[in-house]
């Protein structure tokens, strides 16, 4: 009979466990102070809507039902620290006091964009202190994103008690980062000087102002951008495995972008088409919430390829080599993935920027705009074109390859690209005016103040 109730009463305890929920009832908490300057609490709206589903469905039991002779009891928790190596270990730390004696305490961690939790036991050290150690090259927590952690106490009279949740920013500590901002992009960077930050700067302004041309998009209060000096290094940062032919990447949802710019001769042409590149990524969530997951990949990567403001050069050669080989890949195909392989992923990417050049010369932002409501309430690829565009993917895709290579093969597809390289040009040798007034350089263990005069 015991041994069913002890089994009853860790089955709640589990689902218990799983809450971000504060039980003001039976438990106070201190306010983080001291330790970590990061941490804080956050408030109870903030819970996830499955952590919310999870309360109603999974634990329907009120924890004084549990228990029903046992007096609540103040179990308090402070002092949380929080340390880590990005990549290596993580260490967790808190302290807990109870009037009654604490049988297990159990720390739930969970990244930013409803990232399922992940659970790990503490152990209680000779300071007082519950410790968890948390190996992050074999479970990684999402790089960049802030870091949501609870305790669950487990008390030896059954009696269940949840901590307040306290976070932390889980960015790429490897490196000493120097930071910049010029609102509202904060730049972090650490191999070049500050003319190389101001470049970027320039670069992401002018990658905002071609892609208003396109569609009225705005980039949201904070754009963090990361920028490595190699590819290797963004990908070991990323975990991309087998796509090393990725040379930036942006996480839409956290506002963040991170690209690899090399120093060398090509390394203002790389800035200029993978800053805007991420960025028209970035805007493009801000613009469609939650619904930019439907948007076609061909939509979403024609669009982010289309501000660059330097096409890759390679785009039209492949084209025209895919074209006479009748080895282009149809759009259709490129609504739900790109392929895996480089060469065929980069035709992808070549295809989509022309295709979306061509969409947007035929049917102007009306047109763009009518795509992305149409696929944003959920039609599909095909529908959502013709409901747009009045005509299937197909027949206007038959009128883009015509336009793109039967009018002038020796254009090859460049057409279409053309307008964006001129764009570059102008980009490159004209220094826009950005009053960089209260700019901020933030190296790692002092702060200065750049002010132009
Ligand atoms: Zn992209």
């Amino acid at each position: 009979m015991l041994t069913r109730l002890s089994g009853y009463i860790l089955t709640l305890f589990v689902v218990w466990l799983t809450l971000p929920v504060v039980q003001s009832s039976n438990i106070n908490i201190d306010t983080p102070s001291g330790g970590i300057a990061s941490a804080h609490s956050l408030a109870a709206q903030e819970r996830s809507p499955e952590a919310v589903d999870a309360e109603i469905s999974g634990f329907q039991v009120p924890v004084s039902e549990q228990n029903p002779n046992q007096n609540p009891q103040t179990v308090q928790v402070s002092d949380p620290e929080a340390n880590y190596s990005f990549g290596g270990e993580l260490s967790l730390g808190v302290k807990i006091q109870s009037p009654t004696p604490i049988k297990k305490v159990v720390v739930f961690l969970q990244a930013a964009g409803n990232q399922p939790a992940i659970q790990g036991q503490t152990i209680l050290n000779k300071n007082g202190q519950y410790i968890y150690i948390h190996d992050l090259n074999k479970e990684p927590l999402r790089a960049f994103a802030k870091i949501n952690y609870w305790y669950g106490i487990l008390l030896e009279n059954g009696e269940i008690a949840t901590s307040q949740i306290f976070s932390f920013y889980y960015e790429d500590n490897r490196y000493t980062w120097q930071t910049l901002e010029f609102k509202p992009f904060r730049l972090h960077w650490y191999e070049g000087n500050l003319s190389f930050a101001q470049e970027i700067f320039n670069t992401a302004w002018d990658g905002w102002v071609k892609a208003k041309k396109i569609l009225p998009i705005f980039p949201p209060e904070r754009v963090e951008i990361y920028v490595y000096a190699s590819a290797r290094e963004v990908q070991s940062t990323l975990q991309m495995g087998s796509q090393n032919w990725v040379a930036g990447h942006a996480d839409p949802d956290l506002g963040v972008i991170a690209v690899s710019l090399p120093p060398g001769p090509e390394q203002r042409l790389e800035m200029a088409r993978q800053i805007p590149h991420e960025l028209m990524h970035i805007m493009m969530y801000k613009k469609l919430g939650d619904a930019y997951n439907k948007i076609p990949i061909w939509l979403n990567e024609g669009l982010a390829s289309a501000v660059e403001l330097y096409p890759d050069p390679n785009y039209s050669l492949l084209m025209q080599t895919a074209y006479q080989k009748k080895g282009l890949l149809p759009i259709a195909n490129l609504c739900q993935s790109f392929p895996k392989d480089a060469s065929n992923a980069l035709l992808a990417y070549a295809e989509s920027a022309s295709f979306l050049s061509f969409i947007y010369q035929q049917y102007g932002t009306a047109g763009i705009e009518s795509l992305l409501e149409q696929y944003s309430n959920g039609q599909s690829c095909e529908r959502g074109f013709q409901n747009a565009l009045g005509h299937p993917i197909t027949k206007v895709e038959q009128n883009w390859l015509r336009d793109s290579f039967e009018t002038s093969p020796a254009l090859s597809g460049l057409e279409n690209l053309i307008p964006w390289a001129a764009i570059m040009a102008v980009s490159l040798f004209t220094s826009l005016v950005v009053g960089i007034r209260g700019l901020i350089i933030n190296r790692r263990n002092s702060q200065v103040v750049y002010e132009n005069q």
